[in-house]
């Protein structure tokens, strides 16, 4: 993740010794993901034994919290042992809420409002009887959702080239998992749409974009523009913090680490303006060690 190819104009030194170290104005946890926590924490307080399809949001610091309030993570429908059970911020397909229903669990429904509304408009799609095509990861478990919302006659791609060799209906319908990037979206349309204009009669392209990613996104790239080293806190397993990454890579050295503790003190060596963003499931706790660490460090005795 690390580009360190460009070299920066020098910056004025912030406060912290000879480094300056800068949040972006936006970052961190969105309101979906604090009212997930918010949600699934009332719930545990009330209720022994809840589990969690998959991980509420994707951060191993907020699991291991709720792990210590008796929330458990599982991986899949046969493995549930209790009456309670959680559907993650990032949602879940129809299918599997019948089933959830089929076994009479009680269920804490944590699904962003921004995830439920891409989701609607991927069953408006299907419904109406277009072909739809989710710009997004197929592995991922929102996309998985939207993709069972929309119906069958889906696909999941990163890649516009992907849809070139299939043979796709008359209607298309595109919209995007919430936390893509936006020039990816526009990228991946304009190159849809030459692809397939000669074929289609009708196209209609939902934004489904989260404003919440896309302000963090613009800060990262603000803050990158000015900054000699991004330090990009938050789970691997996040899709919208490697977003995050892979935006201010090709701007300036860039690292995600998820803990202060894979801080490298090398990565700091001669610069004096160091830029710090996280994903919108990081923890502000998770933010506020890192800053700690590296104001240590630059007041430290490192040669930065
Ligand atoms: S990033 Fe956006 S879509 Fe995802 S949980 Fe946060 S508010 Fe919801």
């Amino acid at each position: 993740m690390a580009n360190t190819s460009q070299s920066k104009p020098p910056v004025e030194a912030g406060t912290h010794g000879q480094v300056g170290i800068e949040k972006a104005h936006k970052l961190g946890f969105c309101f979906g993901v604090r009212r997930a926590i918010r949600i699934i924490e009332s719930a545990a307080r009330e209720h022994k034994g809840i589990v969690t399809l998959g991980p509420i949001v994707h951060n191993q610091l907020v699991v291991a919290r709720l792990a210590e309030m008796g929330v458990k993570v599982i991986e899949g429908l046969d493995q549930v042992q209790h009456e309670t059970i959680a559907i993650p911020s990032h949602g879940i397909p129809p299918q599997l809420q019948t089933q959830i229903e089929a076994r009479q669990l009680r269920v804490i429904d944590t699904t962003c409002p921004i995830v439920r509304s891409a989701q609607e408009a991927a069953r408006k799609l299907g419904e109406d009887g277009f072909c739809v095509i989710v710009f997004g990861d197929a592995h991922h478990p929102e996309v998985k959702g939207l993709l069972g919302w929309a119906g069958t006659n889906v696909l999941a791609a990163m890649d516009a080239s992907e849809v070139a060799n299939l043979s796709l209906p008359h209607r298309v319908g595109i919209l995007a998992q919430t936390t893509q990037s936006y020039l990816g979206f526009i990228e991946f349309v304009s190159r849809v749409i030459t692809i397939l204009w000669p074929r289609v009669r009708e196209l209609r392209i939902i934004n489904t974009l989260c404003q919440e990613t896309l302000k963090r996104q613009q800060a990262a790239l603000e803050l990158a523009e000015r900054s000699e080293l991004m330090i990009v806190v938050g789970g691997r397993n996040s899709a919208n913090t490697r977003r995050l990454a892979e935006a201010c890579s090709p701007i300036v050295e860039t690292h995600l680490i998820e803990t202060a503790a894979e801080i490298d003190t090398h990565w700091l060596a001669g610069k004096k303006h160091v830029g710090i963003t996280a994903g919108a499931s990081t923890p502000d706790e998770a933010i506020e060690e890192v800053m700690l660490k590296l104001e240590s460090l630059a007041g430290g005795d490192y040669n930065l």
